[in-house]
């Protein structure tokens, strides 16, 4: 049954996706009761926000008669209210799911760990640059419930979906799902790894024959899903050997490969001959293994619409990276600063670092979210990098680098950003670089990544 045959629906938590998917109901002659845990003063302007045909409730969620509920992608799946629903046998989807019911546009859906962002925007300025109808958001931008009615039924969405999305998601089917890679994060939120990796492949749990699968060959959980998957698979990495070696060990063979060598991306589509499609990645406007990568899971998404590898070259060598993704913030005698605040877990964090070449210097830090440090310490010190430590993690993170045999003189903690830079400034050798490389949340210091980001490049600017 479509979700949109039921009447009744409640809608948990007046976020950004909540209201979207709130007004998406009513829209569509819905009953809706719309509620929250704060009170309607704490809600501040979301009544202002909603259509006259919701019913706004404050201090608490509220099932009322309703047949379906969609659940804010905050609520983590060990509140009781989740076990309540299931008691009652009413069904918890996401905001995600709701719009995948209420559209015939194709999805394009991107997930993983890192590179979310990057990799949907980038998506977005090449379907833009062929001259295909798309509008662009999810998780990152615009609700998709705010979306669908942006867009006709032969135009794309191209969707940032998180694990918090995805896991109350039932029936939503992409046309096509681009897997970035995964790594831990979230543990504040899901019970464990299982858990959030299990939440990831949600988003081709009803990929059918008819569907793309952009599969991240580097990644030894991606790889493996490649196995039994019955739609068209693109697969990319960063050597020919990867990529093939990933197709060898799965019983499905990659329909398209797509790989990097020697500076150069290269495919071979349909099982046709090699061919060079970006001649030089040197010149981008994004840089880094990372962004290759982002790259050409962009590219095999663009396929799965119809738009060439010369149009994903040509609109590529155009693309705006997004600020706070390793954004070159400037030089200070000759001291190069990079604000990689969005890098808020360690793989993120250790992509943008292995980007930079040189003397380095890092600011690493913020909320614990309990993540593994091992990888980013063992890289630091193979670096001989200075560190700085800010934040809540401060303890922890510098008991562990001394455990690990940082020397100390090499570890230095600042109670504020402005302590850090002028720390990290006094540390940089001349010529060297200085990276805003957090692998943690912001919300122990600021409002969130962006605030982050700005707030060092401010300071940064002070500096000179
Ligand atoms: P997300 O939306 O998944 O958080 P972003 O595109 O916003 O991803 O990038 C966040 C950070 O993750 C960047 O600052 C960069 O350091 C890192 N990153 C980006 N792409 C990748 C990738 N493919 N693999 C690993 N890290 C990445």
């Amino acid at each position: 049954k479509n979700w949109l045959d039921y009447d009744n629906f409640a809608v948990f938590g007046m976020g950004r996706s909540g209201v979207a998917a709130a007004n998406l109901l009513a829209k569509r002659g819905k009953k809706v009761i719309a509620s929250d845990t704060r009170t309607l003063d704490e809600m501040g302007d979301v009544a202002g926000q909603l259509d006259d045909g919701v019913e706004l409730v404050g201090g608490g969620n509220i099932v009322g008669d309703a047949e379906v509920v969609v659940v804010s992608p905050g609520l983590k799946p060990n509140l009781a209210v989740f076990e309540e629903l299931r008691g009652r046998d009413v069904p918890a989807i996401s905001e995600i799911e709701l719009a995948y019911a209420a559209t015939d546009a194709r999805i394009l859906a991107i997930t993983g760990t890192d590179g979310k962002s990057t990799t949907t925007v980038l998506v977005g300025h090449i379907l833009e640059h062929a001259g295909v109808e798309c509008v662009v958001g999810g998780n990152l931008g615009t609700p998709l419930c705010a979306l669908v009615d942006e867009v006709s039924s032969d135009g794309v969405i191209v969707a940032e979906v998180s694990a918090f999305q995805l896991w109350t998601t039932h029936q939503f089917a992409p046309h096509a799902f681009g897997l970035t890679n995964i790594a831990f994060d979230h543990l504040d939120y899901f019970d464990n790894y299982d858990e959030y990796v299990g939440a990831k492949r949600q988003v081709m749990q009803n990929a059918g024959a008819a569907s793309w699968g952009v599969f991240n060959a580097e990644d030894e959980h991606i790889r493996s899903w490649q196995h039994g998957y019955e739609g068209r698979a693109v697969v990319y990495g960063l050597s020919e050997e990867v990529v093939e070696a990933a197709d060898e060990n799965s019983d499905e063979e990659a329909d398209d490969t797509l790989w990097l060598a020697d500076g150069s991306l290269w495919a071979r589509l349909d099982g046709g001959e090699a061919t060079q499609w970006l001649p030089s990645v040197a010149g981008l406007p994004i840089a880094g293994a990372h962004n290759m990568l982002n790259l050409m899971c962009a590219a095999g998404l663009a396929l799965s619409v119809g738009v060439s590898l010369d149009e994903v070259a040509d609109a590529a060598t155009s693309f705006k990276a997004l600020p706070h993704r390793m954004e070159y913030v400037g030089a200070v005698d000759g001291v190069q600063f990079y604000d990689d605040s969005k890098a808020t877990n360690v793989h993120a964090a250790l992509a943008g670092l292995r980007s930079l070449e040189g003397d380095l210097v890092a600011i690493v830090g913020g909320v614990d979210k309990g993540l593994q440090l091992i990888e980013l310490i063992d890289f630091l010190r193979e670096r001989e990098a200075p560190v700085v430590i800010i934040g809540e993690i401060r303890e922890r993170l510098g008991s562990e680098l001394l455990a690990a045999g940082y020397p100390e003189r090499d570890i230095y903690t600042a109670d504020s950003m402005q302590e850090a830079v002028e720390k990290a400034y006094k540390l940089a050798k001349p010529d060297g670089t200085v990276s805003l490389s957090p692998a943690c949340s912001s919300f122990d210091m600021f409002d969130s990544y962006a605030h982050r980001g700005d707030v060092f490049q401010q300071i940064v600017r002070g500096l000179s």
